[in-house]
């Protein structure tokens, strides 16, 4: 076996920063003040911290119920009030886990409960799952249940595209006025908007630091440390996170320290991680010397558009513009360009169960791709929570073969 790299310094700090994320939203939540918004992880975020609300990720929450793998023995909760094992397990455990009264942020932090909603914020550039996942919190606590219905499939950006979600976002306004106490001020909006592109921005340069030889990080590290970009977006802590782990990461590459050592093999991963076997992967891959050096997953809190100069259209934009919302065409050019450029030898499909919105192999995309781009493909079925949908003997294997087939090609 390989030895293994350095820890990277910087996830002490941000262990600090999540703990007083949690925290911060429990206090919020315990005392009335300030109010707390639910909002989708790729959610107007920044209007939310703009009017004064104390925000909270519900899919971050399903995240780590994935990882602790709690999230098996929550979904059949969900599932038993009305809710198909089919539709996205992030919502399956997230609201089997509220049935039974459980969270991964007791063991974390002394948690008791998820922090209750005064308002819930979707945006369906993702996926119509997440309305229905928060309108079960509505109905529950009887709040109020704002949100964007995005365009889907989206070429390009189109202007009226950017009008319809901008004129969507003013109309949330008086109901978050009412809600927080709060006026409305343009010049916070900016602000927070100005703080939200300069995390994303740091984030942008983690990531491409992968394009170095070898990696100073894998896929596997930053889905650990994307969750300042994804948590506290708009918010001067992320960015000061970025800079240190930004100059830890520098270091990494002037010193040669690799994140799998004696790299041989260079991958992307597309689709959703495997949230409660990202150490088994990130295992199996290493010590066959293949490092996960990008992801589209990953990419998608990197919002370039921001512009403080015109916070609605920007935020429009960005939020349009995202992977996820886009046509095959575009992800394809997406794909290709990253792999180019990050000298990608093969690319790994995850076909998520409960995803389709997030599996983008159903389609015939890895089959266009290794052909465009001679390189090799390889689909792994799985799901992001449900591990019932998961073989771990199945997906060694398959990778085993995968990388041997990389090794004969190199050879
Ligand atoms: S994009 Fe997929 S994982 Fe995310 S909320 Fe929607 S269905 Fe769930």
């Amino acid at each position: 076996m390989p030895p293994s790299p350095p820890p990277i310094q910087a996830t002490k700090q941000m262990k600090k920063l999540m703990a007083g994320h949690f925290l911060g939203l429990d206090q919020a939540s315990r005392e009335g003040r300030p109010k707390v918004a639910w909002c989708t992880s790729v959610g107007p975020a920044e209007l939310l911290h703009a009017m004064g609300f104390d925000v909270y990720y519900p899919e971050n929450h399903g995240a780590l119920l994935g990882a602790t793998r709690l999230a098996t023995e929550m979904i059949p909760m969900a599932n038993a009030a009305g809710y198909s094992p089919d539709i996205c397990s992030y919502l399956t455990a997230d609201i089997g886990a509220f049935l039974k009264g459980v969270t991964p942020l007791t063991q974390a932090y002394g948690i008791e409960a998820v922090p209750k909603a005064d308002v819930l914020v979707f945006n369906t550039n993702q996926c119509r799952d997440v309305e229905d996942w928060f309108a079960f919190y509505a109905r529950h606590w009887n709040i109020p249940l704002l949100g964007v219905r995005t365009h889907r499939g989206v070429g390009e950006v189109k202007p009226h595209y950017i009008a319809d979600v901008v004129s969507q976002f003013k109309d949330m306004i008086p109901t978050l006025e009412k809600v927080s106490g709060n006026k409305f001020d343009i010049d916070r909006l900016r602000e927070v908007v100005r703080l939200s592109k300069e995390c994303t921005r740091r984030w942008r340069q983690v990531l491409e630091l992968a394009a170095q030889r070898p990696t100073p990080m894998s896929f596997f590290d930053h889905t650990i440390h994307m969750a300042p970009a994804v948590v506290l977006r708009g918010k001067q802590e992320a960015v000061d996170y970025y800079d240190l782990l930004l100059a830890e990461l520098e270091q990494r590459v002037a010193e040669g320290v690799a994140a799998v050592p004696g790299e041989r093999h260079r991958l992307y991963w597309e689709g959703m991680p495997v949230w409660g076997r990202l150490r088994m992967l990130s295992e199996s891959l290493t010590n066959l010397g293949a490092a996960v050096v990008a992801s589209t997953y990953c990419n998608s809190w990197i919002f370039d558009a921001f512009d403080p100069a015109s916070p609605f259209e920007s935020m429009a934009r960005a939020y349009l513009e995202l992977f996820i919302v886009r046509d095959d065409d575009y992800k394809e050019r997406y794909i290709s360009d990253w792999a180019e450029r990050f000298g990608i030898e093969g690319i790994i499909f995850h076909d998520a169960k409960t995803c389709p919105n997030n599996s983008n192999n159903r389609y015939a995309m890895p089959q266009r791709l290794a052909k465009k781009l001679g390189i090799a493909t390889l689909t792994i079925n799985g799901d992001l929570n449900d591990l019932r949908c998961f073989s771990d003997e199945q997906a060694k294997t398959n990778i085993e073969a995968f990388v041997e087939q990389l090794e004969e090609k190199a050879a």
